[in-house]
């Protein structure tokens, strides 16, 4: 493509208002423009990045059998009510009406939609599983869009879902996601890690995040300094647990003994991955050990303790009394004391001054509760957040931080949607059944935004060769020369055919050139001066700084 007829405006001076480097870089070499706060064009560099992005996206989704499609951005209200949605998603979700006066929403996601869709279309088990995805706008009402591209309230996204008929299933595709995650990220060239994370209000259990290393990050990721654990601050347990490792673990063991059960069947009812994770969380009640889960979905984890229980793993003197207490979810109060049930505090506890708390009647709370005032705490000041230094709760090496940008997400969501929206299909004994879902999203806006946040220097951005909007950027030093202009000409020509490849065919002083060619960053420079008349050109790797000159009839093997 030809600079002249291309739409780059480059910008000398530093964006007053952009913080950051990938929104200041993006701006000042012509990427993207602002139009309202958190809304942005993105001029045709950046959609060219976009492109390759989603192309390496659809590449890894096509690879784990995902079909893609596209779904309205435009939604109907009726169906956020059936999930509830309407009501809990908060000011974040963009709501309308149209000229009826029926109210709609901008989509922020689409598990309704979705949901909506395979109850129409998929009746049988024979169909499952299915994974369907697409790539489209999005539309959040963010409180504080911010850090330009990184927090939008318009922004493109890659979101998928999965339907299945048992767990092992969704379990299956997740793992498969999960790896395609990891090959999109290592291809945009990104040091990224992947967390044990929060479900948020998309709900349901078995989650976690892509995390883009980078100081401006939003989130704490706590990780192990010799192992591949890795968590969300939010969700790294607390650290009293571990203090009392030993203890615990004894007492586990004891439990496992006695009940003839071994950690990994533990594990396999929780469904929980890291068995050290489960020991950590086992307490004591009245001299018996119990498991409790600190985090989760309330009902998820009212049935895992019941399993737990069951099995006879362990026993209370009173499970009825305390089953619902135990298993209060984050948004409920994790700590109690209702019967001399001992206190377990997951890390939210300090948020939690006046919360809410199960009130051993299903869909009852007390609500107003205050831990010490209504409840005695008996370990609260135990409890604290996990901290640098703190042994990694995989029990191999220490704990480390680092700011974290999350860029991808997958989650399992069992049946939350299906259950509340009546998505049923018919199982091999004709029995309608809930779907078991997941659900898996990429920023791809954002993904754009933390390579230009990992790869620029002191005079731009450093495009990976992957994700580049060009991959050779061919500068004419001054294209009233006859001779330069027909090289650069000719070698554009003959270049194309292979790559992409920008020519700067403007009338422009060299040092704006040069300046502008650092900028927008392009792997490769190959410049055309004043040694044309000989064939000579320079080529510049932008990443290393690496110079040589070259005849052009050396060139195409020096280039790749
Ligand atoms: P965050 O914690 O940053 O608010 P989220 O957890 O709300 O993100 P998800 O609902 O998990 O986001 O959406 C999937 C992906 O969409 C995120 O992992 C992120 O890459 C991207 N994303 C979410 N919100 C924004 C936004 N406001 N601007 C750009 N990308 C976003
Ligand atoms: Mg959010
Ligand atoms: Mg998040
Ligand atoms: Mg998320």
């Amino acid at each position: 493509m030809k600079q002249s007829k291309m739409l780059i405006p480059t910008l000398r001076e530093i964006p007053a208002d952009a913080e950051i480097k990938s929104h200041q870089l993006l701006l000042r070499a012509g990427f993207i423009r602002q139009n309202a706060s958190g809304v942005y064009s993105f001029l045709p560099l950046a959609k060219r990045v976009l492109q390759k992005v989603e192309q390496i996206v659809r590449e890894e989704m096509d690879a784990t059998g995902a079909v893609e499609l596209l779904m309205p951005a435009l939604q109907q209200a009726e169906l956020w009510q059936e999930s509830g949605r309407w009501y809990t998603y908060g000011p974040e979700l963009m709501r309308l009406h149209d000229r009826h006066n029926r109210e709609f929403a901008l989509g922020p996601t689409h598990e309704e939609v979705i949901t909506s869709l395979i109850k129409d279309e998929v009746k049988s088990y024979k169909r499952l599983p299915l994974s369907l995805y697409q790539i489209q706008t999005k539309f959040r009402d963010e409180k504080r869009p911010r850090f330009g591209l990184l927090r939008g309230r318009e922004f493109i996204m890659k979101d998928a879902y999965s339907f299945h008929s048992s767990r092992e299933s969704l379990d299956e595709v997740y793992n498969e996601i999960f790896q395609a995650y990891s090959n999109i990220f290592s291809r945009c060239g990104l040091n990224f890690r992947a967390v044990i994370a929060d479900s948020g209000s998309i709900g349901g259990k078995g989650t976690h995040e892509f995390m883009v290393l980078s100081d401006i990050g939003e989130d704490t990721i706590a990780y192990s300094d010799t192992s591949s654990y890795a968590a969300n601050i939010e969700m790294a347990p607390v650290v009293a647990s571990y203090e009392r490792g030993n203890e615990t673990e004894k007492e586990l063991e004891k439990a496992l003994t006695e009940n003839q059960k071994t950690i990994s069947e533990v594990s396999a009812f929780l469904n929980v991955s890291s068995e050290k994770c489960i020991k950590s969380l086992l307490f004591k009640v009245d001299e018996k050990p119990v498991l409790v889960l600190v985090r989760g979905d309330h009902e998820v984890n009212d049935i895992k303790l019941k399993n737990i229980f069951d099995a006879g793993i362990v026993e209370l003197a009173e499970p009825e009394e305390t089953l619902n207490i135990l298993g209060c979810s984050i948004g409920s109060l994790g700590p109690v004391n209702a019967k001399g049930v001992e206190i377990i505090a997951d890390h939210a506890v300090e948020a939690i001054v006046n919360g809410v708390c199960g009130a051993n009647e299903e869909d009852y709370h007390y609500v107003n509760v205050n831990p010490g005032r209504d409840f005695s705490v008996t370990r609260y000041e135990d409890i604290r957040f996990i901290q640098e230094g703190d042994p990694s709760p995989d029990g191999e090496g220490n704990i480390l931080f680092a700011k974290g940008i999350e860029v991808g997400h997958v989650f399992k969501l069992g049946t939350k949607y299906s259950e509340a929206m009546n998505a049923v299909y018919l199982d091999e004994n004709g029995k309608t059944q809930p779907f078991i879902m997941g659900c898996y999203g990429i920023g791809i806006s954002r993904t754009m935004a933390s390579i230009a946040e990992q790869f620029n220097d002191e005079k731009g951005l450093i495009w990976p060769v992957a994700v580049a909007p060009f991959k050779i950027h061919i500068v004419a030093v001054n294209m009233k020369d006859e001779a330069q202009s027909s090289l650069a000409e000719n070698l554009y020509d003959e270049l194309k055919q292979t790559y992409d490849v920008l020519l700067d065919d403007r009338q422009e002083r060299p040092g704006v050139k040069f300046a502008d060619s650092d900028l927008i960053g392009l792997p490769v420079r190959i410049t055309v001066g004043k040694k044309a008349s000989d064939g000579i050109v320079e080529v510049k790797v932008r990443q290393t700084g690496e110079m040589f000159e070259v005849h052009t009839s050396e060139l195409i093997g020096k280039v790749t």
